[in-house]
Formats: structure tokens, C-alpha cells, sequence
């Protein structure tokens, strides 16, 4: 028995696979939710409650070896209430600089990653100032905090677009940004132990609808050694300055060769489901081993793989196993339109034989 138990701020899919990774090593977990039937209460005991009230935190970190998080929407001071009692990693400054993209791309500037041109809005005569500064249209303008899946992202190709986007998302703080034509987008995940020592996961290519990922596929196609290696070093660079344990993802446009930063989640992330059945060690292995201060597994991967979300509507189990190399995965959520209720991972030794079983997979799988 190792005795070791972690608990877990949020009780999502994510907090689900990092439990399905962890019971092999004789982990237990506990997850803290506002919700009774949250997808890792199958896996784990589950604490209800919300994410900052203090008697829930409480309770969830209660004899924990660690507390760790599976949402970057965790309030950063519930991160620091329970860091005097228990180690928090990944700590409460990853959560601070994930949560603000203006603060995430000053972050990006100050260690010398590149980011597409970037302003703070504040008010409306402010967004004109900042359209100057970015360099023009077209541009997306977002809130600053709380947007995800790409909700509270309004697009400005001219300047007849700004009173609009004005009227959708003004009066909270705002940042404007380059609309970049970027060839494709690839993110990077990279996992940091309690020793410094990093390991990051060949880069993945992603596919987005409605800003929602929905297909990825890793390795990403074409990519040179020398581009994996400008990944490799500024995601270490990201988790060096931020003193990350756990892992980190960080989602990057690709133009023309050139990576540049659009955000980090400073967890484990849907981009990086692949490495269950697509990687040595998994993204979820990984970092149950990095906040328990284990050393950390290969993170080379072992085929072709390719990632397909289940968004609104899952597919019937029997047609998806009957796929050479399916693998499904069910978080049990009730559906509804625009949710991620599960994923397909498809595994091949070659990419013509992964693309034709993705095929096959994306045949039986529509979103709603
Ligand atoms: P985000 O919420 O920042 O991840 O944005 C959601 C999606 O919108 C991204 O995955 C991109 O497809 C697109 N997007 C966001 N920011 C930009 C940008 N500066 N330039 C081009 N596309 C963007």
C-alpha cells in the first residue's frame, strides 16, 4: 500500500483519466465538485461543493499527499489557502497567469516567445487605440478572463465590425489580438517534476470547429527536428518561470514555420488524450507521477494517433470497437448540445492506415 492520496480541485473527465492513470500505482483519489454526479466520482470519493469554499477545500485536501487541479478555472486563492497545509502543483501562479490572457501573453513576451501583436482594451476609445497598435484588421477582440471553447471572442475584420463586438463584449477588461493566418494549429504539452527535470510529447496537430477542438492527430505531420526542439524549450521555458509540477499545455499557431504562443492550460488537456494509447507514458501517468515527486516516464510515442471528440452525441459503443485500433472512451455525462461526453482514440503504426480508421471512426461519430 503506498498510502498516497491525491485530491483533485475539480471532478471533470479530465480528473476521471488522471484517476484511471493513478489506481495502477495504488493511488487513491479525492475530487472536489460543485456537482454529485460528476464524470471522476465513478473513480474516486467525491467532496460536493464549490471551488472556493473553504470548508470544501478543506475536506477534499484531508490527509491528501497532494492537491492538484483538473480545472484552470480554480480560483487562485483556493490554491493558496491550501498550499499553507499541503503541497498545491501545479501552484497557484500557473493558475494566476492561465487565467488572464493579458497577463498569459505579457508572460509569453517577458520569457521571448512569440505571440500574435497583442493590446489591453479597457474602454471603447481604448479599442481604437488598440486597434493602431496591433497594426490593424482583421483582429480578434476577447475578455480577458473566463472565455473558453472560443465563447466570448468577437472577430473584427473592419472597422465596421468594432461597434458590434463593442456591444457583445464590452465593459469588462478586454484584449485585442492579431488575427494570424496560421497553416495549421499544434499544441505542445510538456510535464515538469517536483526535480525540474521536463519531458514533452511529440507535438500534435488540432483541429477546431466553432472554436470547440474536435480532431487531433500526433504526431503532427512535417514536423522537423528543429521545430520540435523551439516547442521542447519554450514550453520548458513556460515551466521553468512558472516553477510548474504537473503538466502544462501550451496552444500554438504555426506560420510558416514560425510558432507563436496563443495559450497555455496549466493542466492536463484535451489535446493530449491520444497519449493513453498513443505514448509510453500517458499525459495522466505523467502527472499523477510529477505532483507525488516521481520520476517522470518516456514520453516518446509508440504509432500514428489520432483524437476524435464525442461533442453533444455518442456514438454506439459496438460500431466504434469494431474499428481496427478504436479506442472508446465514455466520460458517462449527460448529453447535451456543445458538451465533450467522450473521444475516440485511433492508434496505427503508419499514417495511411491511422487515416483510413479515422475514417472509419469519423464516419460514426456527429456532433450536436
Ligand atoms: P482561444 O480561446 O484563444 O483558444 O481561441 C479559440 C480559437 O480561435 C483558436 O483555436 C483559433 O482557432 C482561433 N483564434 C484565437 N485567437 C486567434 C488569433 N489571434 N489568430 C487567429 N486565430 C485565432
Amino acid at each position: 500500500m503506498t498510502g498516497r492520496v491525491v485530491a483533485v480541485l475539480g471532478g471533470g473527465q479530465l480528473g476521471r483519466m488522471l484517476a484511471l492513470a493513478g489506481i495502477p500505482l495504488d493511488v487513491r483519489f479525492r475530487f472536489l465538485d460543485p456537482v454529485a454526479g460528476a464524470p471522476a466520482a465513478a473513480v474516486g470519493d467525491l467532496v460536493v461543493g464549490a471551488l472556493g469554499d473553504e470548508r470544501a477545500l478543506t475536506e477534499v485536501a484531508r490527509d491528501a499527499t497532494v492537491v492538484t487541479y483538473e480545472w484552470e478555472g480554480v480560483p487562485a486563492d483556493a490554491a493558496r489557502f491550501l498550499a499553507s497545509a499541503v503541497p498545491v502543483r501545479p501552484g497557484a501562479r500557473s493558475l494566476e497567469v492561465a487565467q488572464d490572457r493579458l497577463t498569459e501573453k505579457e508572460t509569453f513576451g517577458r520569457l521571448g516567445i512569440g505571440t500574435p501583436a497583442f493590446a489591453a482594451v479597457d474602454d471603447r476609445v481604448g479599442l481604437e487605440a488598440a486597434v493602431d497598435a496591433i497594426g490593424g484588421f482583421p483582429a480578434v477582440l476577447k475578455t480577458r478572463r473566463g472565455g473558453y471553447d472560443g465563447k466570448g471572442q468577437a472577430v473584427l475584420r473592419s472597422a465596421a465590425d468594432v461597434d458590434a463586438a463593442w456591444s457583445e463584449l464590452g465593459g469588462v477588461p478586454l484584449i485585442l489580438e492579431s488575427l494570424v493566418p496560421f497553416d495549421r494549429e499544434l499544441s505542445v504539452l510538456a510535464v515538469r517534476a517536483v526535480d525540474g527535470s521536463v519531458a514533452s510529447w511529440p507535438l500534435v496537430e488540432n483541429h477546431h470547429e466553432g472554436g470547440i477542438l474536435r480532431v487531433s492527430r500526433a504526431p503532427a505531420a512535417g514536423v522537423s527536428e528543429a521545430l520540435q526542439a523551439r516547442a521542447d524549450e519554450l514550453a520548458t521555458r513556460l515551466l521553468d518561470d512558472l516553477d510548474h509540477v504537473g503538466v502544462l499545455a501550451v496552444e500554438l499557431f504555426d506560420v510558416g514555420g514560425e510558432l507563436l504562443a496563443n495559450e497555455i492550460a496549466p493542466r492536463v488537456h484535451n489535446s493530449g488524450h491520444w497519449t493513453i494509447e498513443g505514448a509510453v507514458t500517458s499525459q495522466f501517468e505523467n502527472h499523477v507521477r510529477a505532483v507525488l515527486g516521481w520520476p517522470l516516464g518516456s514520453t516518446a510515442a509508440r504509432g500514428a494517433s489520432a483524437m476524435v471528440n464525442c461533442i453533444g452525441v455518442m456514438p454506439s459503443p459496438g460500431d466504434v470497437l469494431a474499428v481496427p485500433g478504436a479506442h472508446l472512451h465514455d466520460y458517462g455525462k449527460a448529453p447535451r448540445p456543445g458538451r465533450k461526453l467522450g473521444h475516440v482514440t485511433v492508434v496505427a503504426d503508419d499514417g495511411p492506415t491511422l487515416s483510413a480508421r479515422l475514417d472509419a471512426v469519423q464516419a460514426l461519430i456527429t456532433s450536436v
